[in-house]
């Protein structure tokens, strides 16, 4: 073995958040070994605290240029969004903001918000497009996603969302046909993007226009999934059951018979609590996707406009207090099943999962969903490597 780990750890795997006590060893950068039995290895270590698989983001807008701290600003002090968006604000504003910024400082912008994920405990984030909104600038933010992971800052799944906004000055049809036409394919020939997603929902794309651009991707060889039910329920989760969709995202307005279709079709329902608090939204119920008996993940949502954070274990723990999940859900949710949503490996300890590891200073892993806020590994590993260190001392 290059690397024993030797502590307490939870594994993730088949539900299990028990605390287990023994070794990890690993191997080429993926995990050889789990159990109570010390193993030979290059090196050893025996740490503190404990060890969970480094943790998983399924939802985030990383790439981006810009700010809208004034649009803050001005909607927490009561003006309306649709006032500012018809002003040139919103998604716009950061489109114009992301086309002006190079390349290159669009790469620095997204390792900055890359390492503020994993200094807590992030491994593996879903990044999504959808700031360019054009054939040339859609790649650009897609090969600037890959490049976090190609320069080995985190494992990276992408997600091509040209299907965002319509563009100003666009005609709508005209858009989606551009968006089916020539921003897939050449996607799809560049080899940029894993899945594709469509914002669905009252104020951006239709059911009708959300089925022909992920009917479109499915073709040419994605996975789908989609923002669905943040405002208005259009059967945008029904839709991504039948397409066999990855995840549903947000999901604040579904109907009971589209939560059974994604239990079914095994949609994870990914929970965004910062955009329901930054919108002051009624969340989801974590009891009602329960007895559905959907599976649910919790994503940060990174974005400059509803949901500014970086944060993955507060939004685990908001996910309890607000949607009333559990603290084994919301630390699932995270992890195993958050990789899931993702379309990833990695999320849980196991032979052959790589070997991404976040340790965290406290007992108890449950204390993901309790702590409100702050909480932040003394170590991350990803494949084998320590790429960060944190505080050792327990908080609680
Ligand atoms: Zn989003």
């Amino acid at each position: 073995m290059d690397l024993a780990l030797r502590g307490r750890f939870c594994t993730c795997v088949d539900g299990d958040v028990s605390v287990h006590e023994g070794t990890i060893g690993v191997r080429d950068g993926v995990i050889a070994h789990v159990g109570a039995e010390p193993v030979e290895a290059t090196e050893e270590r025996a740490f503190d605290g404990c060890l969970l698989p480094g943790l998983v983001d399924p939802h985030t807008h990383l790439v981006f240029g810009g700010t809208r701290v004034d649009e803050f600003a001005r909607r927490m002090a009561g003006e309306d969004y649709r006032t500012i968006a018809a002003e040139g604000g919103g998604i716009a504003r950061t489109v114009r903001g992301t086309r002006e910024a190079s390349e290159e400082q669009l790469f620095e912008l997204a390792a900055g918000r890359a390492r503020a994920l994993r200094a807590g405990g992030v491994t593996t984030i879903e990044v999504k497009s959808g700031y360019g909104l054009s054939t040339e600038h859609e790649l650009r933010l897609l090969r600037v996603a890959k490049r976090l992971e190609t320069e080995g800052l985190v494992r990276v799944t992408t997600s091509f969302l040209g299907a965002h906004a319509v563009p100003p000055d666009t005609e709508r049809g005209a858009y989606v046909d551009e968006v089916c036409h020539e921003q897939l394919p050449a996607v799809a020939e560049a080899g940029l993007a894993d899945t594709c997603d469509v914002y669905c929902d009252g104020g951006a794309f239709t059911l009708a226009e959300a089925r022909r651009i992920l009917e479109t991707a499915k073709g040419l060889g994605l996975k789908v999934r989609a923002h669905v039910g943040q405002f208005d329920d259009l059967g945008g989760a029904g839709l991504l059951a039948e397409l066999d969709g990855l995840s549903a995202d947000h999901l604040e307005q579904v109907s009971d018979a589209d939560l059974d279709r994604m239990a079914e079709a095994c949609v994870v329902a990914v929970l965004l609590p910062g955009a329901w608090r930054t919108l002051r939204q009624t969340p989801p119920s974590a009891e009602r996707l329960r007895a559905h008996g959907v599976t649910m993940a919790i994503g940060t949502d990174l974005n400059p406009g509803t949901s500014p954070t970086p944060d993955l274990s507060l939004c685990a723990a908001l996910g309890v207090r607000d949607a009333g999940m559990t603290l084994e859900e919301a630390l699932l949710g995270v992890t195993a099943h958050a990789a899931m949503a993702a379309g990833t490996r990695g999320g849980r300890i196991a032979v052959g999962e790589p070997a991404d590891f976040a340790i965290f200073p406290v007992t108890d892993p449950r204390a993901l969903g309790y702590a409100l806020g702050g909480l932040r590994p003394s170590a991350v590993y990803l494949a084998g490597a320590l790429v960060h260190e944190g505080p050792t001392a327990s908080l609680w």
